[in-house]
C-alpha cells in the first residue's frame, strides 16, 4: 500500500481521498481551508503541517487545486513539492490548469529527474463521491502506468491520452463542450417553463430525446429533478462559476491561439462572466439559469440564504 500526499481537499479532493483510504493507502493532506480539511479528516485523511511535511515520505503526490497559479505555488520554492519529494516518487496534477502550467510541471519535474503526469478528471463531485471519475493521463508511458494503478479506486474510466499535456488538452476541450451544454440546459429549462411544461415531464422527455446531455442528467438547474444538482441546495457550488469560467476561458484562449472559432464557448463564457460580475462566482455554475428567466428569478435560488462565502468555490 502506498503513502500518498494530497494537496487541495476542496469539493473534489475531499471526496476523492476516501476511495484511496478505503483501498488501504495512507493519505496525508494539506488545505488551508479549515472546513475542507475537517471534511477530509472525517474520511480518514491525516492532516499534514505543510506541503513539505506531506510529501516528504510520499510515494505519490497529488494536487487538486483551483487554478494554475495555485499549482505553480505548491510545486516551486524551498517548501514546495519539487524541493521535498522523496526520490522515486511520482507526481500528478488532477487540477484543471492551463496548458502552459501543465507544460511547466512536466519540464520542471523532468529537469529534477522526477516522474510527472497531467491527470485531470471529469465527472463532477458526484463522480468524485462515487469513485467513477474519468481520468485523462498525459506523459511518459511508464509514469502513466504507475499513476493508472494508484487512481483505480477513484476512477470509472482511465484514458492514456498521449505525451505531456495531452490529458489537460482533452480536459479543456471536454469542459468547453460541458459548459456550452450547461448553457443549453439553462435556456431549455426556462423556455419549457414559459411554454407551460411540467419540469419533470420535460426532463423525462429530454432524457429520452436528443437534448439529453451530461449536465442535463447531472446538473439540471431546476429543483426537485436531479437529486445531487446544485438547484436543490440554493445553488451552492458543486462546480463554482469561478472555476467554470476559468475552464471555458482556457478553451477560448487555446482556440484563439490556434485559429479555432468558438462562438458557442464565448456565449457561454459571457453568462458566467455575468454571474462573477454580480459577486456570485462562488455559487454553482448552473446558476446562469437565472439570466434566462424572464424576471431573473428562478426556483431553488434565494439570495437571502447564501450559505457560502465569497472566494474560490467553497
Ligand atoms: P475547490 O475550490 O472546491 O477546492 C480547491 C481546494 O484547494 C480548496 O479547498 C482550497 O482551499 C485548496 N487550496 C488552495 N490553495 C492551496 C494550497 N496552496 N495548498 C493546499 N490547498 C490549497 O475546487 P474543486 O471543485 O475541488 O476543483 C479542484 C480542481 O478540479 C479545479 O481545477 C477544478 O477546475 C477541477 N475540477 C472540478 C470539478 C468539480 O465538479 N468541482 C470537476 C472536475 C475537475
Amino acid at each position: 500500500m502506498a503513502t500518498i500526499a494530497w494537496i487541495g481537499l476542496g469539493n473534489m479532493g475531499s471526496r476523492m481521498t476516501r476511495h484511496l483510504i478505503d483501498a488501504g493507502h495512507s493519505v496525508f493532506g494539506v488545505d488551508p481551508n479549515e472546513a475542507a480539511m475537517a471534511q477530509a479528516v472525517a474520511v480518514g485523511v491525516t492532516p499534514a503541517a505543510s506541503v513539505a511535511a506531506a510529501v516528504a515520505n510520499a510515494d505519490a503526490v497529488i494536487t487538486m487545486l483551483p487554478k494554475g497559479e495555485h499549482v505553480r505555488a505548491v510545486y516551486d520554492g524551498p517548501d514546495g513539492i519539487w524541493a521535498n519529494a522523496k526520490q522515486g516518487a511520482v507526481l500528478f496534477d488532477s487540477s484543471t490548469v492551463d496548458l502552459d502550467t501543465s507544460g511547466w510541471c512536466h519540464t520542471g519535474s523532468q529537469e529534477r529527474g522526477i516522474a510527472f503526469v497531467d491527470a485531470p478528471v471529469s465527472g463532477g463531485t458526484a463522480g468524485a463521491a462515487d469513485g467513477t471519475l474519468a481520468f485523462m493521463l498525459g506523459g511518459d508511458a511508464a509514469a502513466v502506468e504507475r499513476v493508472r494503478e494508484l487512481i483505480a479506486p477513484m476512477a470509472g474510466n482511465i484514458f492514456a491520452t498521449g505525451g505531456p499535456t495531452t490529458g489537460i488538452a482533452a480536459k479543456i476541450a471536454n469542459n468547453m463542450m460541458l459548459f456550452i451544454a450547461q448553457q443549453a440546459c439553462a435556456e431549455g429549462s426556462q423556455l419549457a417553463e414559459q411554454l407551460g411544461l411540467d419540469a419533470q415531464v420535460f426532463w423525462d422527455v429530454v432524457t429520452a430525446s436528443s437534448g439529453n446531455s451530461w449536465p442535463q442528467q447531472t446538473w439540471y438547474p431546476v429543483p426537485g429533478i436531479v437529486e445531487r444538482a446544485a438547484a436543490n441546495q440554493n445553488f451552492d457550488a458543486t462546480f463554482s462559476a469561478d472555476l467554470a469560467r476559468k475552464d471555458i476561458g482556457l478553451a477560448v484562449q487555446a482556440g484563439a491561439d490556434r485559429g479555432v472559432a468558438l462562438p458557442g464557448a464565448q456565449a457561454a463564457m459571457a453568462q458566467l462572466d455575468r454571474l462573477i460580475a454580480e459577486g456570485l462566482g462562488h455559487k454553482d455554475c448552473s446558476l446562469v439559469v437565472k439570466y434566462s428567466s424572464p424576471d431573473g428569478k428562478v426556483a431553488g435560488y434565494d439570495p437571502e440564504f447564501d450559505t457560502q462565502t465569497e472566494g474560490v468555490s467553497r
